[in-house]
């Protein structure tokens, strides 16, 4: 039997959440709540560990919403803003756990930490009022993390190499413009894949509608969920059109495998 893993999607959103600010077209008028889409962001549960990937700008929303109340480790997928500027929420699961957080990430993740975000790898003071952040560079190998083994899926977003990420027969891969064939190779026999869809035409760094498709195809997951859109994209019109297996994600969305 493979690893149960329990998956949270925190919020499915593009890099400007939607609605996008001042717009008035229909998704972004849309009283359907699966309209409504804060920042990249997921939990995924799995062998009494619980991993945040990113800390997308909507963090603190994102916790107070889903009771999410203890991380023990963040996943990082690369450093853009909409991914990584809710670093400073961390340091609310800093207080409550009074301990500093593991956070893993690629060459590019770690020098982006480093420098634009160096407060948040100094030693606690008593109040824990700042993140306390152990940063680990990780590369493509497999590695492990409180007995769970956490695959790192290598994508490009543009020219960045960036990370998803697979736990048991999950996996997550957001701003992704091109796969790999050595990832594919990490990708077979997926329960659950949630990827990256962030409107209708392509984009040089993200796939659109029919690049997503044609991937998941590729990948043949039992179930495959579409993230990170923008407002171009409404929640209804977009799922009339999905084949089978394939779904379109919203902020709250819960899977178990
Ligand atoms: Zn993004
Ligand atoms: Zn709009
Ligand atoms: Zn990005």
């Amino acid at each position: 039997m493979s690893l149960p893993v329990e998956i949270t999607l925190l919020g499915v959103g593009s890099s400007g959440g939607t609605p996008a600010l001042g717009c008035t077209c229909a998704t972004c008028t849309s009283t359907n709540p699966k309209n409504k889409r804060t920042r990249a962001s997921a939990v995924f549960r799995a062998g009494g560990q619980t991993f945040l990937i990113d800390t997308g700008a909507d963090l603190r929303q994102q916790s107070m919403r889903e009771n999410l109340l203890h991380v023990d480790a963040v996943l990082y997928t690369h450093p853009h803003a909409d991914h990584l500027h809710g670093i400073d929420d961390l340091r609310a699961f800093c207080w409550l756990q009074k301990a500093a957080l593991p956070v893993f990430g690629n060459t590019l993740m770690v020098e982006h930490i480093s420098s634009r975000f160096s407060y948040t790898l100094l030693s606690p003071n008593n109040f824990w009022d700042k993140p306390v952040l152990t940063l680990n560079e990780i590369g493509d190998a497999p590695f492990e993390f409180g007995g769970v083994t956490i695959t790192p899926i290598p994508v490009l977003h543009g020219k960045w190499p960036i990370h998803g990420y697979r736990i048991g027969n999950a996996a997550y891969i957001t701003d992704v413009s091109e796969i790999p064939e050595a990832s594919f190779e990490r990708l077979h026999g997926l329960d659950v894949l949630f990827l990256d869809c962030l409107r209708e035409n392509p984009h040089p760094t993200h796939f659109g509608v029919e690049q997503a498709l044609t991937a998941a195809k590729r990948i043949g997951a039992k179930r495959t969920v579409l993230i990170h859109m923008t407002h171009e994209l409404s929640h209804e019109a977009l799922s009339a059109r999905m084949p089978a297996g394939i779904e379109v994600g919203y902020d709250g969305l819960r899977v178990e495998i």
